[in-house]
């Protein structure tokens, strides 16, 4: 009995214990951060292959938690939407980017800079949510800018939940002026004929397939394939993760319409985005 008494004890190791501590406490200095003003959103330049120039950015979430330093979105977005609080977050990064793009409508011009649309991301369970396109327009609807400057970004997995209300809310997305693209495309084990049917404007092939795309011909072929089946659905096609210029050179050799990527700036915070749209040289 003592023998099997010690072998249930090997069940609770200490590290569960402080795991499922660690999570309880990052759930609940979650629950707040918004009122607490701990979210901050980075911005990263998206940048047309062919001519250099910039032409959109995406706006990226982060979490500054108190004295403890920056949390990764990867560690707190899937956590966010267990609890559902990501449709708090959600729509504080949606007036957000509005908030900051109307700060830079005043300011960009007279520097000489034309501002681009800013897209942002959006969790299943916003677009789950009772009334989401309602509180969507109405959270815009609260800016002076037009609609056609917010790009919304879904994932394969939104869009094949449930396509035939997903279809209805994008048309009327669409209609009233918002860009619409799919973000991370082809890790979604998704069939394709959604796209065809919704009314889309990008997609985005995933870093994954961008890494190795120098080395490795499958890869190579995959972006390539992507690339051809988003412009015959008269769709733009970005490559994300891109590293380095030789991708780039890749890229623009198929004929891929954008890239986003360390190669031109990591995520910066407003500020700096600013600073490097200013001396950036196409
Ligand atoms: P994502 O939407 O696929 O965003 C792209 C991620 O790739 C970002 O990670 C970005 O920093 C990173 N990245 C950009 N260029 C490069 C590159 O050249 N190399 C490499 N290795 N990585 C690059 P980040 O900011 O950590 O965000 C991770 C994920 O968290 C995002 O993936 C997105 O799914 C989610 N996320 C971020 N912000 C939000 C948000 O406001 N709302 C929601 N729902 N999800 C968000
Ligand atoms: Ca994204
Ligand atoms: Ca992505
Ligand atoms: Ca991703």
């Amino acid at each position: 009995a003592k023998e099997r008494g010690r072998n249930n004890y090997q069940f609770f190791r200490p590290e569960m214990n402080a795991r499922a501590g660690e999570r309880l406490a990052l759930e609940n200095s979650l629950r707040g951060a918004v009122q607490r003003k701990e979210f901050v959103l980075f911005y990263q330049p998206q940048v047309e292959i062919r001519s250099g120039r910039l032409v959109g950015a995406e706006a990226l979430i982060r979490w500054r938690r108190g004295d403890s330093g920056f949390v990764s979105p990867a560690d707190f977005i899937p956590l966010a939407e267990e609890t559902g609080t990501i449709l708090e977050i959600g729509d504080w990064v949606l007036a957000e980017a509005c908030r900051q793009q109307v700060q830079w409508d005043q300011q960009w011009p007279a520097m000489g800079l034309k501002p681009v649309p800013v897209a942002v991301n959006l969790s299943s369970l916003q677009f789950r949510q009772k009334h989401f396109k309602e509180n969507l327009l109405d959270i815009v609807g609260d800016y002076p800018l037009p609609a056609g400057r917010i790009e919304l970004e879904l994932t394969e997995s939104i869009v094949m939940e449930e396509p035939e209300l997903v279809g209805a809310v994008l048309a009327e997305l669409k209609q009233a002026g918002l860009r619409l693209s799919i973000d991370d495309f082809g890790t979604g084990y998704s069939s394709l004929s959604y796209l065809k049917r919704f009314p889309l404007d990008k997609l985005k092939i995933d870093a994954s397939f961008v890494r190795d795309i120098v080395n490795d011909s499958a890869d190579l072929a995959i972006v390539h394939a992507v690339v051809s089946l988003g412009h015959s659905l008269g769709l733009k096609v970005v490559a994300e993760g891109v590293e380095h210029e030789a991708e780039l050179l890749i890229l623009n050799a198929m004929g891929c319409d954008i890239a986003q990527g360390y190669h031109f700036c990591r995520p910066v915070p407003a500020e700096k985005f600013q600073a490097w749209v200013a001396t950036y040289v196409p």
